[in-house]
């Protein structure tokens, strides 16, 4: 196996400059040369930003590159949950490098010590458009796992039959989104208690991804289920980040070169907080280029300990998010807040113009330690707006022995006024 040095020279060697993954594009994919019609093939500052919008209705192959036809293995599709499906094609290559990417993260060093004890992975994000299935499975079998898929293939992984894998099983790992995870967990306490101690002993680590997770929230699924959890910030447009024990989740320059937007689309730089707009530099064959991601982020410079340079936040969707107080706020702004006073299953929102109402659903192991005056404090003296919590019974918002059709992404909704808030046409 490559070590992790190699793997950063490779990238190096194969990253090109943003312009010259803008000239490739336009000479290679159908898409990019109607969009680019008007580029004189120069300065990348004159090229247009695109946005998923400009993606509706195009063929997914006018965004492969002739020179990759015969060579894509994998297609996906984000899940939509922004408006239109952006589709992306991988070559076998790009998703050896994808996975070696990924373990660049510290973390992988932890996971292979844990492996010498119990191997057993169960890999629960395989039911869906994305790649974040396929390339989790594949990553802990490149390590050596154990791995069971759960996913839709004959037969659909309900979460009842999921829990009761995980009880049969007893992964050392668990693979899913932290609503799923969280579901799951309860199912085994309730319905098998006497697997219930064996599961959350075995259980060291649980890696998630697409959907969005702040920072006190993994932080007390830590803390609840004695586990490490790895929360990655990814897109199957391209955008990868390395999640770290520092805390943070690091970029890395040779893969993205990203830019920064504010709500009137004047470009801002490439440090500080706005919309997120990249340009892939080492991927080919579905070249992105000024792609606006279009989540609300912060950018800074890094110092971790373990050589990362430079770090993402992300803040939630710019569509989805509102301006209180003289800030913008996203989805994952309210969500750090509400997880710092506890582990709830699940919350919404809504800002009305005097007052902000929260329901927060309980998570029966955590429901007596809520600190729910802290919290409607907290936000009021951020946004100065009266805040009222209810706290409501687990069922309330969540099912959690329903399959999950939609991505939990309307959380915050802005009933004011001045609301920008655009509702995704897809979930
Ligand atoms: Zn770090």
């Amino acid at each position: 196996m490559l070590s992790d040095s190699l793997i950063l020279k490779i990238m190096r060697i194969k990253s090109l400059k943003p312009v010259e993954m803008a000239r490739y594009a336009l000479k290679n994919t159908l898409f990019y040369k109607k969009f680019y019609k008007e580029w004189d093939g120069r300065s990348f500052d004159t090229l247009p930003v695109m946005t998923k919008y400009d993606l509706v209705g195009v063929s997914p192959y006018d965004l492969l590159s002739r020179q990759f036809k015969d060579q894509a293995y994998i297609y996906a599709e984000t899940s939509g949950s922004s408006g239109a499906p952006t589709p992306s094609f991988l070559t076998r290559n790009d998703f050896k490098g994808l996975l070696g990417v990924t373990r660049l993260t510290p973390y992988m060093k932890e996971i292979k010590k844990e492996m010498g004890n119990n191997r057993t992975a169960v890999n629960g994000l395989t039911f869906g458009f994305t790649i974040a299935g396929t390339s989790f499975g594949a990553l802990m079998q490149k390590h050596g796992a154990l791995v069971a898929q759960l996913g839709t293939r004959s037969t659909i992984a309900t979460p009842q039959r999921t829990a009761e894998t995980i009880a049969k099983l007893k992964p050392f790992t668990i693979s899913a989104t932290p609503l799923d995870f969280m579901s799951w967990m309860e199912i085994i306490r309730v319905d098998l208690p006497s697997k219930h101690d064996d599961v959350i002993r075995n259980l060291k680590f649980l890696l998630s991804t697409a959907e969005p997770c702040a920072f006190s929230r993994k932080q007390q699924i830590e803390r609840y289920f004695n586990i490490t959890h790895v929360n990655t910030y990814a897109s199957v447009d391209g955008l990868v980040s390395i999640p770290c024990p520092c805390g943070e989740m690091h970029l890395l320059k040779e893969m993205h070169y990203i830019e920064l937007f504010d709500g009137q689309m004047n470009r801002i730089g490439e440090y500080g907080t706005g919309r997120l707009c990249f340009t892939g530099l080492i991927r080919k064959s579905t070249p992105m280029v000024r792609y606006m991601l279009d989540d609300v982020v912060t950018v800074k410079a890094s110092n971790c300990e373990h050589g990362f340079k430079k770090s993402i936040m992300p803040h939630g969707r710019y569509e989805l998010s509102m301006e209180l107080n003289g800030k913008t706020w996203g989805n994952l702004d309210f969500e750090d807040i509400i997880y710092r006073y506890g582990l709830f299953m699940n919350y919404t929102i809504e800002v009305c113009s005097d007052v902000i109402n929260i329901r927060l659903e309980e998570y029966p192991i955590a429901k007596n330690d809520y600190d729910i005056t802290g919290l409607t404090r907290e936000i009021t003296s951020l946004t100065s707006l009266k805040c009222i919590a209810e706290l409501l019974p687990l069922g309330s918002i969540t099912d959690i022995r329903k399959v999950r059709e939609a991505k939990s992404v309307i959380k915050v909704l802005d009933l004011r006024d001045c609301s920008r808030q655009l509702m995704p046409q897809i979930l």
